[in-house]
């Protein structure tokens, strides 16, 4: 399949007959890659089961890994979940359209070929101007994972999405990179207590602010063995794994700077090429290996927006092993290290 490419003039001022062909594809049951606020997106008419199994195909995804349904705006979303709890009402008028997924029980007409076999419905509003208009031009919601092949890091730039989908789907909207960097937080709004079961942009401590009382899964903790059924399912699979064995370091800064040091000169002496995962601030305290700064620790937006970057950027330049700082887990410093603790296999050093 020829993948067509089509690169947004000015995102600030979408220009409908730029989206035209990319709705008509969705409308008809093929797959388009777009942008999003949080990462890139593999879209397909979530209402279509055969459309829907084209994106597993894609991305080489395990089948029982529930979609999330994107709509435009509000009005759309009665049509796929059984009701809206108090919860998922006051969440949707603070943090709607944003990087905020929540989980409803589903209406009948939301096939489980989207859902993974579930019940329930996960659905997000985006804000990003050229997602919300693809899917409010496409007249039906859109299911999109991230677009990249399944295990690897999430794509943040079309060229991401190039490298893993090209050839595969027909077609790639070009929005230049995206803002946030990490995928959406998900709530699930469906139950007594509402739960968090990832972390994102939309933080612990805005949802409490919103909600009061809300429960962690504890999928987002640590890993999940192999015989329990996580709520959110894809909590269970690698994630973002970078092709080299990555080690989160965490500790006091000078401790751990001083562990990655010692580690990188070690490796090095045996042959392999090691990529440290630094910052702004510690960039000068690494002699040995190839650097990459993930972002400021002043500003931990920059350090989400590069995260899927950087594990990509090793895995280009073909690195054997990776060794990472690591973050607080406050606000958006637990969707940071959910990410990297899952990049990294959980295999994370205490100094
Ligand atoms: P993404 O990987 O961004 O496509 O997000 C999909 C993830 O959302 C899945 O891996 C699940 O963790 C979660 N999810 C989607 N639908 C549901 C659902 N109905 N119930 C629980 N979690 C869900
Ligand atoms: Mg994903």
């Amino acid at each position: 399949m020829i993948t067509k490419i089509v690169t947004i003039t000015d995102k600030t001022n979408v220009n409908d007959e730029e989206l035209r062909e990319a709705a008509e594809i969705l409308r008809s049951g093929g797959l388009v890659a777009f942008p999003t606020e949080t990462v890139y997106g593999l879209g397909a008419n979530a209402l279509d089961e055969t459309a829907a199994k084209k994106i597993y195909e894609a991305k080489g995804r395990p089948s029982d890994n529930p979609l999330i349904a994107h709509i435009s705006c509000m009005e759309e979303l009665p049509a796929l979940v059984k009701e809206i709890p108090e919860a998922g009402r006051k969440l949707a008028e603070k943090y709607w359209p944003g990087p905020l997924t929540m989980i409803f029980p589903k209406k009948a007409v939301v096939p489980y070929g989207t859902t993974g076999g579930l019940d329930t419905v996960a659905v997000r509003m985006p804000s990003d101007p050229v997602a919300n208009r693809l899917i409010r031009l496409a007249g039906v919601p859109v299911a999109a994972p991230s677009a990249n092949t399944s295990g690897r890091p999430s794509p943040t730039k079309a060229e991401h999405v190039i490298e893993d989908m090209n050839g595969k789907i027909e077609m790639i909207i070009d929005g230049g990179e995206v803002g946030i960097g990490v995928e959406s937080t998900i709530v699930d709004v469906s139950g007594k207590v509402p739960t968090l079961l990832r972390p994102g942009a939309i933080t612990m401590e805005m949802l409490e602010e919103t909600l009061g009382k809300v429960e962690v899964d504890p999928a987002i903790l640590g890993p999940v063995s192999g015989n329990v059924r996580p709520k959110a399912p894809g909590m269970k699979y690698r994630h973002y794994a970078p092709q080299a064995e990555m080690t989160l370091v965490e500790g006091d800064m000078q401790a751990v700077v001083e562990y990655i040091n010692r580690e990188a000169k070690a490796a090095k002496a045996a042959g392999r090429k090691v990529g440290i995962i630094c910052t702004e601030e510690s960039r000068s305290c690494y002699p040995e290996g190839i650097l990459e700064v993930i972002g400021s620790r002043e500003h931990e937006e920059t350090v989400a927006h590069n995260l899927f970057a950087v594990l990509r950027e090793f895995d280009e330049r073909q690195v054997d092993c990776i060794f990472s700082e690591s973050f607080s887990r406050d606000r958006l410093g637990q969707a940071i290290m959910n990410r990297l603790c899952k990049a990294a296999g959980y295999h994370i050093v205490e100094v």
